[in-house]
C-alpha cells in the first residue's frame, strides 16, 4: 500500500525537476516585421518569426527606427557608438555578432537610448541564430537574427532607407517541444502506465486467487465439518423421557420443548439440541449455542483435516442399543481414534455397557 502512494508523488517530483532544469533552457522567437519604402516608392513589408529573445533579454514587443553603429558594425568600442540617443524618436540598434561580448554591444546601444538591439549573425551563417547569453546588460529587449536578415536590413539603411522594425514576441521554445524530448517524454510515460497498469493487474490476480484459494478452504472445512457433525452421539427421545415432561428441557437454538420422537444430538459438552436445530448452527458457528464449547475442534476438524479428508467414508457405525426404556443410537467409534471424549461417551453409557453383547450377538 505504501509503495502504491509513494509512485505518483516520485513521478511528480521526477516531472517537476525535468520542468525546473529545462526552463532554463527555454527560449522564445521573436516575430520582426520591417516596413521601408523602396526606390520604387512603394512600401515594403517583410515578417517572419526569425528572431530569438536573448537568455537575459525582456520578453517584450520593441519598435523603432532600425540605427547602425557610426563606425564599425559590430558595434563595439567607447561612447558615442551610434549618432542617436534617447531624446531622438525611438529607435533600434543593428549590430554584427563579432569583436566584443553581446554584453559590451547592448549596454553600447542601451547607454543611448536605444529601445531594443538587434544582433546579426556573422558571415556565412545563413539563417541560424544562437540563444545569446548577455548576463550584464539587462533590462532591454536583445534578440538575435539570422546573418541574411540582419545584413539585408543593413544594406538598406546605410543606402539611407528608413526602416521601421516591430518586434514582437513569438512563441516559447523548450527541449520538451524538441521531436527527441516528445518521444522520451511519451516513452516514459508510456512505461510509468504499463509498470503500473502491471502492478494493478498483479495485485488483483494475488487477491482473487488467494480468495478462491479462500473459498476452497471454506468448502472443504464444511465438509470436513459436516463427517464430523455425523460423528456426533444421536438419540432419540421416547414418550416419558424426563425430557418430554420436565418445562426445564428446551432445545436451546428454537426454544421449544422435546416431545417424543424429537432426535437430537448430543455435543461433546454433553449439551444437546434438536438434531434439526443444532447441525446447521454447528456449520455456521461450531461453537454449542449453551456453553460455547468448540464441537468442531474438539472432534478435531481443523487438525485433521487432511487425514480426515483421506478417510474412506464413514469411519463410524451408528447402531442402536436398548437400555431400559430409552433408545439410544451410539456411534462405534475406531478404537484407535485419539478423541478422548468420543470415548468418555463410549464407556460412560451404562446402557450400552450392558447391552452390547446382546445387541452384537
Ligand atoms: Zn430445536
Ligand atoms: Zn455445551
Amino acid at each position: 500500500m505504501g509503495k502504491k502512494a509513494q509512485q505518483p508523488l516520485l513521478l511528480l517530483l521526477c516531472l517537476s525537476g525535468l520542468v525546473r532544469c529545462s526552463a532554463a533552457m527555454v527560449f522564445w522567437t521573436a516575430v520582426v516585421e520591417i516596413s521601408y519604402v523602396n526606390n520604387l516608392n512603394e512600401t515594403v513589408d517583410k515578417y517572419c518569426e526569425c528572431g530569438v529573445y536573448g537568455r537575459n533579454s525582456l520578453v517584450q514587443k520593441a519598435s523603432g527606427i532600425v540605427t547602425l553603429p557610426r563606425g564599425d558594425p559590430k558595434g563595439c568600442g567607447s561612447d558615442p557608438v551610434y549618432s542617436r540617443n534617447s531624446s531622438s524618436p525611438p529607435w533600434i540598434a543593428l549590430v554584427k555578432r563579432g569583436n566584443c561580448t553581446f554584453s559590451e554591444k547592448i549596454n553600447a546601444a542601451k547607454r543611448q537610448g536605444a529601445a531594443a538591439v538587434v544582433v546579426y549573425n556573422v558571415d556565412g551563417s545563413g539563417n541560424s541564430t544562437t540563444h545569446m547569453a548577455h548576463s550584464e546588460a539587462e533590462e532591454i529587449v536583445a534578440i538575435m537574427v539570422g546573418n541574411a536578415q540582419g545584413a539585408e536590413i543593413a544594406r538598406l539603411v546605410m543606402n539611407g532607407t528608413d526602416v521601421q522594425m516591430l518586434i514582437d514576441v513569438g512563441s516559447p521554445h523548450g527541449p520538451w517541444m524538441d521531436t527527441y524530448w516528445l518521444y522520451f517524454l511519451s516513452i516514459a510515460f508510456f512505461i510509468v502506465t504499463a509498470a503500473s497498469i502491471a502492478y494493478f493487474v498483479f495485485i488483483s490476480a494475488n487477491r482473487l486467487y488467494s480468495l478462491n484459494r479462500l473459498r476452497r478452504n471454506e468448502r472443504r472445512l464444511k465438509s470436513e465439518a459436516k463427517k464430523a457433525i455425523g460423528r456426533l452421539q444421536v438419540r432419540t427421545i421416547k414418550r416419558g423421557d424426563e425430557e418430554t415432561t420436565s418445562e426445564s428441557h428446551v432445545c436451546a437454538v428454537c426454544i421449544e420443548s422435546y416431545k417424543a420422537g424429537d432426535v437430537v444430538t448430543i455435543l461433546t459438552c454433553d449439551h444437546f439440541f434438536h438434531k434439526a436445530c443444532i447441525e446447521p448452527w454447528l456449520l455456521e458457528k461450531r461453537t454449542c449455542p449453551m456453553c460455547k464449547c468448540d464441537i468442531l475442534k474438539a472432534l478435531g476438524v481443523e487438525d485433521e483435516t487432511k487425514s480426515i479428508s483421506s478417510e474412506s467414508p464413514p469411519d463410524v457405525t451408528v447402531i442402536t442399543v436398548t437400555g431400559g426404556e430409552h433408545l439410544y443410537e451410539v456411534p462405534l467409534t475406531n478404537p484407535g481414534s485419539s478423541d478422548p471424549e468420543r470415548q468418555e461417551h463410549h464407556y460412560d453409557n451404562s446402557a450400552f455397557e450392558g447391552d452390547s453383547q446382546a445387541v452384537r450377538g
